[in-house]
C-alpha cells in the first residue's frame, strides 16, 4: 500500500476585495519505491519545501514524479526544483521537451492513479487517487477548497466541478483539499 504525508497544509485568506493570501497544500506520496509530490506551492517557497523533504530524509532530486492538479500559480511555483521528476497533469506526462498524452487516467504505481476531475480551473484538472492502509485518499487540488462543503472562490464550470466532486466523494475515504488539511469523507454511497 502507498503512504501519504502532507508536507505543508495550504491556506487561503482574503485580505481585501482586491487581494488574498494563498499557499497550496503540498503532499508527498510513497509507493513501490517511488516518491511523488503533488503540487509545488508558490514561487519563493522552495526553501520551505526542501526543509520539509529533508525531515523525510529526501531532497528534491529524489522525487520521481510531480503531479500538477491544475495550473494556478500557487500550485506550480517550484516545479523546476524537481530536476529528476516526470511531470504529470490531467492529460499528459512530460520530461523536458518530451510529452506523452493519455486519456482520462494515468497509473503511476499500483496504488497511485491520476484521474481527470475538471471544473475548478479547466477541463484538464486532475486528482490523485491513492490506496493506503487507512483507505482511499484523494488528493484533489482545488476541486475541494478546504473541506467537503466549501466551494473554491474561482470556478471554471460549476456543473463540471460538482460532477467531479461527486465522483471523488464516491471513490474516497479521505480527501486532501487544495487549501487545507486532510478530512474524512462524510457520507458513503
Ligand atoms: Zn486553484
Amino acid at each position: 500500500m502507498a503512504s501519504v504525508k502532507i508536507l505543508r497544509p495550504g491556506y487561503f485568506k482574503m485580505v481585501n476585495e482586491e487581494g488574498c493570501e494563498a499557499t497550496c497544500t503540498i503532499s508527498l506520496i510513497t509507493d513501490a519505491g517511488k516518491k511523488i509530490i503533488v503540487d509545488t506551492g508558490n514561487v519563493g517557497e522552495g526553501k520551505e519545501i526542501k526543509k520539509a523533504l529533508k525531515k523525510n530524509g529526501l531532497s528534491p532530486s529524489d522525487i520521481d514524479y510531480v503531479i500538477i492538479t491544475h495550473y494556478h500559480p500557487d500550485h506550480i511555483g517550484n516545479n523546476s526544483l524537481f530536476e529528476n521528476a516526470t511531470f504529470v497533469d490531467g492529460v499528459e506526462t512530460f520530461v523536458e521537451n518530451k510529452f506523452h498524452f493519455f486519456e482520462e487516467k494515468y497509473t503511476i504505481t499500483k496504488n497511485v492513479t491520476v484521474i481527470r476531475t475538471p471544473g475548478h480551473y479547466s477541463n484538464d484538472d486532475c486528482s490523485v487517487i491513492v490506496k493506503t492502509d487507512k483507505g482511499t485518499i484523494a488528493i484533489a487540488g482545488d476541486l475541494f477548497w478546504s473541506d467537503e462543503k466549501n466551494l473554491p472562490p474561482f470556478i471554471f464550470k460549476k456543473k463540471l466541478l460538482m460532477k467531479s466532486r461527486a465522483k471523488i466523494v464516491k471513490m474516497a475515504d479521505f480527501i486532501i483539499p487544495g487549501h487545507g488539511d486532510m478530512f474524512k469523507v462524510s457520507k458513503k454511497k
